[in-house]
Order: C-alpha cells, then sequence, then structure tokens
C-alpha cells in the first residue's frame, strides 16, 4: 500500500497507474466498519482503490468538535492494508488548500436546510473539500455514505452541476449489533451516552409520528437540532451533550410518520 503526502506525488502515481478504473474514498479517519464497507465497494468494482485520510478544518463549525474530533493513524493504516487498498492520500492543510480557503464551492438552497441551517459554513467545508479531492484523485467511482445522507445528495448535485467526470455511488448505513449508526464521533460517547445512542437509532425506526418522536428523544436527554423529511427520509440530528450524533432511516410510508 502506497502512502502519499503531496499532490505532485500524487499525479506521479496517477499517471503510472494502467487500471481502466479507480476507486477513492474519502475519510477524516478514525476509521470503522462503515468506511471499510466503502473501502469494500470500491475494491469490488475498481482496479485500484484509493483512500483519503484528511480531518477537513473548513466544514467544522466548531472549534471544540474540531479540536476533540478523534485520530487513529497507525491504526486506520492497518486496516486499509488488511482491507487491500492500493494507495492512501494523506494531504496536510496547505496542500489542499493553497489559497487558504479564499476560494469555496457554495451550493444555496439544500445545504442551507437541515444541519446546515444549524451548521454555519458546514457545507460549503464539505464541498470544497470534495470538489478539490476529485480534480486531485481524477477516480472513477467516488464512494460515500448514506449515513451523511444530505451530504451525499449534495455531492452528487454538485458533480452534476460542475459536470465532473466521476460516478458518486452511495452506500448503506453500517450499524453497531444494537441499531446504532457507526460513526467516529461515538469514540467520544461515555458509557451512559452509548446506552442513550442506541434509542436515537430506536426513535426514529418507532413508527411514531415526528411530533411524538422529538418528545421521546427530548426524555431520553438529547437535545434535537432537527427531525425532519427529506424526500423518503426521515433525518435526525440531536446532541447528548457536546456530541452531536446523526442518523436517517428510510420509510416507504412517510405519511404515517408525518401527521
Ligand atoms: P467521515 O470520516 O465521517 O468523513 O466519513 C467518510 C465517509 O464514510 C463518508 O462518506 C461517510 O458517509 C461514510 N460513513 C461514515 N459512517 C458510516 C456508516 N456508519 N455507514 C456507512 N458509511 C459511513
Amino acid at each position: 500500500m502506497k502512502i502519499i503526502k503531496t499532490i505532485e506525488s500524487y499525479d506521479l502515481y496517477r499517471s503510472s497507474l494502467k487500471t481502466q478504473s479507480l476507486g477513492f474514498v474519502a475519510t477524516m479517519g478514525a476509521l470503522h466498519l462503515g468506511h471499510i464497507s466503502l473501502v469494500e465497494q470500491s475494491l469490488k468494482n475498481n482496479q485500484t482503490t484509493v483512500v483519503s485520510i484528511f480531518i477537513n478544518a473548513t466544514q467544522f463549525d466548531c472549534i471544540n468538535d474540531l479540536n476533540n474530533y478523534p485520530s487513529a493513524l497507525d491504526n486506520d493504516l492497518k486496516l486499509l492494508k488488511q482491507a487491500g487498498v492500493n494507495a492512501v492520500f494523506l494531504p496536510v492543510y496547505d496542500g489542499i488548500y493553497p489559497d487558504d480557503y479564499v476560494f469555496q464551492i457554495q451550493e444555496n438552497r439544500l445545504s442551507k436546510k437541515l444541519c446546515g441551517a444549524y451548521r454555519d459554513g458546514h457545507f460549503d467545508g464539505v464541498l470544497t473539500v470534495v470538489m478539490k479531492l476529485l480534480n486531485i484523485i481524477k477516480p472513477t467511482n467516488a464512494y460515500f455514505g448514506e449515513k451523511d445522507f444530505q451530504q451525499l445528495t449534495l455531492i452528487k448535485q454538485m458533480v452534476s452541476a460542475f459536470f465532473i467526470n466521476t460516478v458518486i455511488v452511495g452506500c448503506p448505513i453500517i450499524r453497531e449489533a444494537d441499531g446504532l449508526a457507526m460513526s467516529s464521533r461515538n469514540l467520544r460517547l461515555n458509557k451512559l451516552q452509548r446506552q442513550q445512542a442506541v434509542l436515537l437509532y430506536q426513535t426514529i425506526s418507532s413508527h411514531k409520528n415526528i411530533k411524538q418522536m422529538r418528545k421521546k428523544l427530548t426524555e431520553i436527554g438529547f437535545d434535537v437540532d432537527y427531525i425532519e423529511v427529506m424526500n423518503d427520509r426521515l433525518l435526525v440530528a440531536a446532541y447528548l451533550d457536546e456530541i452531536r450524533l446523526i442518523d436517517n432511516i428510510e420509510y416507504k410510508n412517510m405519511k404515517e410518520i408525518s401527521a
């Protein structure tokens, strides 16, 4: 597995590839089975798979969240090697943002709703870094999780709007045995918070109406940012103390919970 730290080295690697199809998975590290499921999908569908690990400071609206974001590089590299990844791209801030983020990608509709309504500038940071990574890596296919459903939707729309020559593939949410959606932020949950956290998924799967779900989550101890419908999904974001969790679930019949 090649470890690549600069765009110049990546360009050399990219041009040396004889492969037809390159799959790409963008991550912020502290990898878990959710990330690995994206990697496995890429390995299955492409001759070469590249994974990036980059904690993207520009998408954090809260400095504490950035400072507390978990990092586990040695373990991440071990997992990626075991999985059979061909190359890992590990850029630094100045490599990705030589302009210090004066140029930004902004979407003016969906990015202002749901998570965007509560996390100022979050999706500007996400879309900007994804655009940059797609331009650097030049993948045939790029894999993103439905765990971040609004992000996935925005990335698909951006790729279409800017005629980017990469197929965006959405991958299902991987959950712990009890249903909690896997997330790097779960590492920060204490024992009690971990027990509360599983109730997020249980509540949104409960077929109660949205008002009742919000009430239930508040009773459990969540500080709910939103619980809202988008297309055929119910999306939720809620805090346990300062740890923000998100999840979503597909409902075939939205009417039964929208009342
Ligand atoms: P992150 O490292 O949190 O930026 O996530 C990197 C990618 O992994 C994103 O496309 C996420 O949507 C995806 N991802 C994170 N958690 C999960 C999960 N539990 N199941 C599936 N995909 C996930």
